[in-house]
């Protein structure tokens, strides 16, 4: 309930719907093309593609349905592998024990890897199903459901937090890093995986590109937009992992 109206409430805010760019302030874009009556854009300024007016919140909530969540967790065994190799990357590279969080968590396969590597792992998520999935199936007891903001975590609380597939859906995403920003710990690193526009791989055609999905995917960062959103809150990108997929995967810490 208390997510919904959150997210109404800020998205009424914009009026029509139609919102500056989220990373530069700009208010200049190229009409790029619709798909499902969204409209995509680029930003003129510093080239962010996004759905713009923005979706109809309830919309964006409604992707996050049972069925999301449902369909992640029957190919569990598949899904928690991959997760314990995120996991020991940034385990092997960075920091070895402390505080993990995942945001966007999902039943928390992450957050089950990264208990398992030793670390004291945490998940938030917007859907409920997910999280109750994850707390009486996979045993897992620090899932908390709605958006980063509303935890209210103590300052520099965690040695690693973890965004795989997440930044892209987040409407508000400057009150999302500058809550990252807080959270970290004075040594932390952040984990990042989201769609990379820029790829040499990603289709010339965007709207043919199979990560474009209307309501869903709200932002198509590339590492030059990335990098320029986490400037603002005193982030930065210190590593960039290269990937054969159109996937954008940095490491970040403080500025
Ligand atoms: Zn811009």
């Amino acid at each position: 309930m208390s997510i919904s109206n959150h997210l109404i409430n800020e998205a009424s805010a914009d009026g029509e719907g139609k919102i500056a760019c989220p990373v530069c302030g700009a208010n200049s874009f190229t009409f790029l093309f619709k798909k499902q009556n969204e409209t995509f854009v680029r930003c003129e300024s510093c080239t962010l593609v996004m759905i713009n007016p923005r979706p109809i919140f309830k919309d964006v909530l409604n992707t996050y349905n049972h069925q999301y969540s449902g369909s992640y967790a029957i190919k569990g065994e598949k899904k928690l592998r991959r997760c314990r190799r995120w996991v020991n990357r940034v385990k092997n590279r960075y920091i070895d024990h402390g505080r993990w969080l995942d945001v966007g968590c999902s039943v928390g396969f992450v957050v089950k890897a990264a208990i398992e590597a030793g670390y004291e792992g945490y998940g938030t998520d917007v859907e409920d199903w997910g999280i109750k999935y994850g707390r009486d199936t996979l045993q897992l007891p620090n899932l908390r459901q709605g958006i980063l903001e509303e935890q209210k975590f103590p300052d520099h609380f965690f040695q690693i937090i973890s965004l795989y597939d997440v930044i892209e859906h987040v409407p508000d995403i400057n009150s999302l890093v500058k809550e990252l920003k807080r959270i970290l710990a004075v040594n932390g690193v952040i984990d990042i995986i989201t769609p990379d526009i820029g790829h040499w791989r990603t289709p010339r055609d965007l709207s043919s590109w199979n990560e474009i999905k209307p309501s869903e995917h709200l932002y198509y960062f590339d590492k030059n937009t990335l990098s320029l959103l986490l400037e603002k809150h005193g982030l930065k990108i210190v590593s960039r992992r290269f990937h054969t997929k159109p996937s954008l995967r940095v490491y970040v810490k403080h500025a």
